[in-house]
């Protein structure tokens, strides 16, 4: 799609008010500074979604979803960032110039686009026209989708049709239309006849005929394809068939279904995952109208990702089967690597969810679905388990195939209980769980593609009382007075390194929940966030924060990406004479920048009741800007000062250096000490140091 020029963008950015937007899709109540309401992108009785209008953000405080207006648009519309300015666009009458931005080739193929869509919606119309206005459509298609149980609201809601038992009925009737051949020909609509060499005859034929029609829209709601069921008692001739890949229909992008299904899906927080076109059909006229399916297909990642801008709960309804279950395991794996909820639930033997539904009605479908749903891990546990039995090899088959499946799993504590779930079913110790575990995660191929898992260990409860790891997690040291001023001022969770490193050593999976970002993290964090929320403001008369952030800690490059790249971004623009502007940044064209500014702007200060109650002046943070910049520095210096320190205790106690190396490292680690009591001392906090 041709780029949006820079200049529109900001228009619309300017234009779009974040009130109106949100307002349109929940009523909005003023409570101070901001509005509030009950959550659109999660369940919730009592209103935790916040809009601060003078910063152009909103944050739910519920589920953490947070951005600026075009993001918004994007999670609760679930488009991309240019669909989204584009319905901004639209909403606020900014024309896009786009024509004059698009080289002729991109013209080109936007109209090819464009004409297929066209041509699909056309004969979707044509198809559905054909169900309810002929014979052959009433006495066939009709009467079958009737024999179904479906009723007339569900066909026009999905605008199922019906295709002539005929050669040339869709041909003859665009042509009469005025529909271009290329266009039903390049959407698989009308096919060439070849001779018996393969060459082209010159003569087309319809593709579909004496099928019911079933057209599969896009996340906006285009017809991009069709499936569609032979009625006639044939074996040789495909029950299904399906739209072949086009410019429009990509099948591993598209979910059947998820056009009528997506405001469910994100109102019930969950997602079914079914197998054919009656399941959703069915399911959705029952009531139960988050479903989708995947269509003949087997689950792509692409399809993951669609329902991932949806909710994180994937339940897999299965047909009786074992063949089945076997078969779609791996598809399942792919779920849960994209870091999914999936839960299972079976059909009895010989049912599938279209059949069972209609056997025993919607309410106790939807009972039975709630009651008999299960958690995967556990199912595909108990499953392999039982097939094993007490054959010793195959049980040590059965417990890798486990898990390989926990190993996909992204969250930490997540894959934890998992082990110990599996160490259960399996009648294992759970230490012995955890080193099959850890073997299988040295061999490449079973680990998740990017990032490898951490090593998980013994549960919390397993390991002794009284060690450090244990205690620091469990009981955080009670905070004083004037830290919960400074956090409440900084941002800056407490913590010493001692601890962190403590937290982020042997106890990783632990660590994951416990400390989601280090202090070297955290520090870096506290002076970018400075940077972005205040760069223009003065710390002395003529010096603004951005210069005084900038020049200080020129020398102490970020270690943090994402963070090092905004930095970069911020002191390029600064050195041409420009000052962090968070309005204009929140348009950057990374939506990890996006959602970090999002971050940054709408993080509630909120400072502890007993403050409030004693009716102590805190001032704000504006207030104190030059204190705040310097104690982020300091921090963030001291923070390089204690890494280097320890790295140069761990080489000391590796005993590996030579007398000569032995005595520069001590003289550093010495120094290193020193600048830490220094910068200790700036600070003002007092360290207690027994090292
Ligand atoms: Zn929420």
């Amino acid at each position: 799609m041709a780029r949006i020029p820079k200049d529109i963008i900001d228009q619309i950015y300017h234009t779009a008010d974040i009130l109106e937007v949100v307002g349109d899709y929940v009523p909005l109540k003023r409570n101070g500074q901001n509005y509030w309401a009950c959550c659109p992108f999660h369940n919730e009785k009592s209103p935790s979604f916040s809009v601060a209008p003078a910063k152009g953000f909103y944050k739910c405080f519920g589920c953490g979803k947070s951005g600026n207006v075009v993001n918004f648009v994007m999670d609760v519309e679930g488009s991309s960032y240019p669909e989204a300015l584009r319905a901004l666009a639209k909403k606020y009458g900014i024309s896009i110039p786009e024509e004059e931005e698009r080289t002729p080739e991109e013209q080109l193929r936007q109209n090819e686009r464009d004409s297929q869509y066209i041509v699909s919606n056309w004969a979707k119309d044509h198809y559905h026209r054909l169900l309810q206005n002929t014979d052959e459509g009433m006495g066939v298609g009709y009467a079958y989708l009737k024999e179904r149980g479906l009723n007339l609201g569900t066909i026009q809601t999905f605008e199922l049709g019906y295709s002539l038992d005929q050669w040339d009925d869709l041909l003859k009737a665009a042509e009469k239309a005025g529909h271009q051949l290329k266009y039903l020909e390049k959407t698989g609509l009308v096919v060439q006849r070849q001779d018996d060499q393969g060459q082209d005859t010159g003569r087309r034929y319809d593709r579909f005929r004496g099928r019911v029609m079933f057209p599969i829209h896009n996340v906006s709601g285009r017809v991009v394809g069709f499936g569609a069921r032979t009625l006639k008692r044939d074996d040789k001739m495909a029950k299904y068939l399906n739209s072949p890949e086009s410019d429009i229909y990509h099948k591993s992008d598209v979910l059947y279904g998820l056009f009528q299904a997506r405001q469910a899906i994100r109102h019930e927080e969950l997602c079914y995952l079914v197998e054919g076109y009656l399941d959703v059909l069915s399911l959705h006229q029952g009531g139960i109208k988050n479903v989708v399916a995947s269509s003949g297909t087997s689950l792509t990642e692409g399809q993951i990702r669609l329902i991932k801008r949806y909710t994180d709960n994937v339940t897999v309804l299965y047909d009786g089967d074992a063949a089945g279950i076997k078969a779609s395991l791996r598809g399942i794996d792919l779920l849960l690597e994209g870091g999914l909820n999936v839960r299972v639930v079976l059909f009895p033997d010989g049912d599938d969810p279209d059949s069972y539904i209609r056997k025993v009605g919607d309410q106790r479908f939807a009972d039975y679905v709630e009651n008999q749903s299960q958690d995967f891990i556990a199912f595909k546990t108990t499953l392999v388990a039982r097939e094993a039995s007490a054959d010793p090899i195959k049980k040590a088959e059965a417990i890798r195939e486990v898990l390989q499946s926990i190993a996909k799993v992204p969250d930490g504590l997540k894959r934890q209980v998992f082990l110990q779930q599996t160490a259960v079913t399996f009648g294992f110790d759970e230490q012995v769980i955890i080193t099959e575990y850890n073997k299988l995660l040295k061999t490449p191929a079973a680990g998740r593609s990017n990032t490898p898992p951490t090593t998980p260990t013994p549960a919390p409860a397993s390991r002794p009382a009284d060690s450090p790891s244990a205690l620091a997690a469990a009981n955080p040291r009670p905070l004083t007075p004037e830290e919960e001023i400074e956090m409440a001022m900084y941002g800056v969770t407490h913590g010493s390194e001692e601890e962190a490193s403590q937290l982020a050593g042997p106890t990783a999976g632990l660590a994951e929940l416990a400390a989601p970002l280090d202090v070297l993290t955290q520090c870096e964090q506290a002076v970018l966030r400075l940077l972005v929320l205040y760069g223009p403001h003065e710390v002395q008369p003529e010096v603004s924060v951005a210069h005084y952030l900038l020049s200080q800690l020129d020398g102490t490059p970020l270690q943090n990406p994402l963070y090092a790249r905004l930095w970069a971004e911020c002191r390029e623009a600064f050195l041409q004479g420009q000052l962090p502007d968070l309005r204009l940044l929140a348009h950057h064209e990374d939506a990890a920048i996006r959602s970090l500014l999002a971050d940054f702007a709408t993080e509630r200060y909120d400072l502890s009741p007993n403050w409030r109650i004693k009716d102590i002046y805190v001032p704000t943070e504006l207030n104190l800007i030059q204190l705040a910049c310097d104690n982020a520095i300091l921090r963030l210096n001291k923070c390089h000062v204690q890494r280097e320190r320890q790295q140069c205790l761990t080489q000391l106690q590796d005993n590996q250096l030579d007398s000569n190396e032995q005595l520069n490292v001590l003289l550093r680690y010495n120094e290193l000490t020193k600048l830490d009591g220094q910068l200790a001392q700036m600070l003002g906090t007092v360290v207690a140091r027994n090292s």
